[in-house]
């Protein structure tokens, strides 16, 4: 086996290498009639004889001449097309022709390979010298004999006639060289088709670009970006694949069509390594096959500059290049969807399209599958339908894109929600801690309120109370025009008490005492309070100085009544000297002035020998 059979197994032609090289022994070759090809094409491969020169420096004399001319094989096992495979060698083929009626008749020559670099037909005119028509893919478009993406030569046989065409074809890459004689109507309606079938693909292309192209104006993604160079980049090496681009220059300059194509499909698969990267997010979840993919499109941006210079040295390196990325992005694809990656399930089926695509075409050029709609324009069918998938993946991604949105302002929704309902709820516990607090800091006050205007040993008002109350019924009386009136009590000889029974019973005694004075007075305005040691008061708001004398006899009862025991008393138990006096408070007086006239008579009762009312 040859070494660069691994290169034509990329290729998909192997089968033809395989058949190549398995061949029998050359018979000779045939006669065809060119009257019998009247409706369909017929082959050539197989009836053509076959002279290849690995000098390429023969010429038609050369190969004319006896001892050529009995090198020449043919090869009847041979499928639609001859494949050389990656050779530098020329070929010449060898063909004769008869004209077996007796009207002259119009054939056309078909070579349904518009990239064979170098092709030359070299046929009789009617004196028997031969022309050539030189013309190939490096050759200028205007050189063609027949204007059609393929080679075409048209063929006039006179009547009754044989003649031999000599048909040179060389190239700078794979040479693949499908031969078809065919009747001149049905290649024009076969020619329609043709074209029409490439409109068709060019059309989607072209159709799928522009919409991306508004999509990433729109959605300002970069991957619609790399889509649309990726489907620009496709169909134009389609194009010059197919002969479709001729005429194509940069600055002027006509292109070399196979450097071209060589260098549109490194930018294509260059611009699907970078979309499928991006697609099946090969950094986050493949990171090993991520560095795989970068390193490929490194490799195709150096194979730019490989082609330019070099393309007969670097084309098979550059099939095998390409078969590699197939296999890597097939595997790829496969890992990813293993892992759940939705848009590697896209990747499967759109490089399975192709690739079915691409074999469809392969299997027909070997004459393995039937020519029809499907075969004969299967790399572009392919090709379409994986635009058309990759373009439903876009939408497919657009489409998780936009629920993973709402999903997430879902959450965030909710989140907020919540939010709201902690706050509330906290807000609502703190208002209940304030109030509850609020509500503990005024029970406190009104404690510390009554506290500091209560009596701590008797519980009955202190003098901070009593002052108060004096100061705003005096006020009070004053506005009414009512009589205040205002008793001082006196604990008669409580020293001698105290120094009698001893300090705690003199508390105890000062309780009693403060007891008994409470509860006998007998309004709720009037205001019984400890004045200071063993000296008490009685308030009466809208009292004269009857009344407070009747109330503290009253309360000198009352205590006469606890009849608590004083040895050192000449009365023998505990008793009060009272003071009282009543005012209508005028311009001139003051609370001081009620106070002095109540101290004074209780300094008249005590004069007057004590446990007696004396008035002021
Ligand atoms: P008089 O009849 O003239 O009022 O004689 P007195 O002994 O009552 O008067 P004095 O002012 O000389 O004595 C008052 C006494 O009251 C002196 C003090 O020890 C006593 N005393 C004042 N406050 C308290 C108190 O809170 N508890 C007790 N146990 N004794 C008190
Ligand atoms: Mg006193
Ligand atoms: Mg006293």
């Amino acid at each position: 086996m040859r070494p660069n059979c691994i290169s034509r197994q990329l290729l998909s032609w192997l089968l033809l290498i395989l058949i190549l090289a398995a061949r029998p022994a050359w018979p000779g070759e045939q006669i065809v009639d060119a009257a019998t090809v009247t409706t369909e094409p017929l082959p050539l491969s197989r009836v053509v004889a076959i002279l290849e020169d690995p000098t390429q420096a023969l010429t038609l004399a050369d190969v004319r001449s006896p001892g050529l001319a009995a090198r020449f094989t043919s090869d009847p096992s041979a499928g639609n097309a001859l494949a050389m495979g990656f050779t530098r060698s020329a070929f010449w083929l060898r063909l004769d022709l008869r004209n077996s009626t007796d009207a002259p008749l119009t054939r056309l020559l078909v070579v349904e390979n518009p990239r064979i670099s170098h092709v030359e037909l070299h046929y009789p005119d009617a004196h028997g010298d031969y022309r050539s028509i030189i013309t190939g893919s490096d050759a200028p478009p205007g050189n063609k004999a027949y204007p059609n993406r393929n080679f075409v030569f048209p063929l006039t046989l006179p009547a009754q006639t044989e003649q031999v065409l000599y048909l040179r074809v060389q190239s700078s890459i794979g040479l693949l060289v499908p031969l078809q004689l065919w009747p001149v109507k049905a290649f024009h309606a076969y020619e329609r088709d043709d074209y029409t079938g490439k409109a068709w693909y060019f059309g989607i292309a072209a159709a799928m670009m522009l919409f991306n192209l508004m999509l990433l104006i729109a959605l300002r993604d970069r991957i619609y970006l790399l889509y649309v160079v990726f489907v620009g980049c496709t169909a134009s090496a389609l194009a010059v694949k197919n002969g479709l681009a001729p005429e194509w220059t940069i600055a002027g300059l006509p292109l070399n069509s196979n450097v071209v194509y060589y260098s549109g499909v490194s930018l294509a698969l260059g611009a699907l390594l970078l979309f499928a990267r991006h697609m099946m997010q090969t950094r986050r979840i493949l990171p090993r096959l991520d560095w795989l993919l970068r390193g490929l499109i490194v490799l195709y941006l150096l194979s730019l500059p490989a082609y330019i210079l070099a393309l007969p040295q670097f084309s098979r390196a550059g099939i095998m290049l390409n078969f590699a990325t197939a296999v890597i992005i097939l595997i790829g694809a496969i890992v990813s969807a293993c892992k759940r990656q939705r848009s590697a399930f896209f990747f499967l089926a759109a490089f399975a399209l192709l690739m079915l695509g691409g074999a469809m075409t392969s299997l027909r050029a070997l004459g393995i599958v039937p020519t029809n709609m499907f075969t004969v324009d299967g790399l572009q069918l392919g090709s379409a339908m994986e635009m058309l998938v990759l373009a439903f993946a876009l939408a497919d991604r657009f489409n998780v894109m936009r629920r993973d949105k709402v999903r997430v302002q879902e959450e965030l929704i909710q989140a907020q929600q919540q939010l709201v309902e902690n706050l509330k709820t906290s807000e609502h516990e703190l208002e209940l801690r304030v109030a509850q607090r609020t509500d503990e800091l005024r029970e406190l006050n009104s404690q510390l309120e009554a506290l500091s205007l209560t009596d701590p040993l008797t519980g009955i008002a202190n003098r901070r109370h009593f002052d108060q109350t004096l100061e705003q019924e005096w006020n009070r009386a004053r506005r009414t025009g009512q009589p205040l009136a205002l008793a001082v009590m006196d604990v008669d000889w409580f020293k001698r008490y105290n120094d009698h029974y001893g300090h705690p019973a003199g508390d105890v005694c000062l309780q009693r005492i403060a007891e008994a004075l409470s509860t006998s007075a007998c309004r709720s305005s009037d205001l019984v309070a400890r004045y200071g040691g063993e000296e008490f008061v009685l308030l009466c708001p809208a009292t004269d100085l009857a009344g407070i004398q009747a109330m503290t006899h009253k309360l000198l009862q009352a205590v006469q009544a606890l009849d608590l025991p004083h040895a050192q008393s000449s009365i023998g138990h505990v008793t009060l000297s009272i003071g009282v006096a009543a005012l209508t408070p005028g311009r001139q007086d003051s609370p001081q002035t009620l106070y002095e006239q109540a101290d004074s008579a209780l300094y008249e009762a005590k004069k007057q020998g004590r446990n007696r009312v004396a008035s002021g």
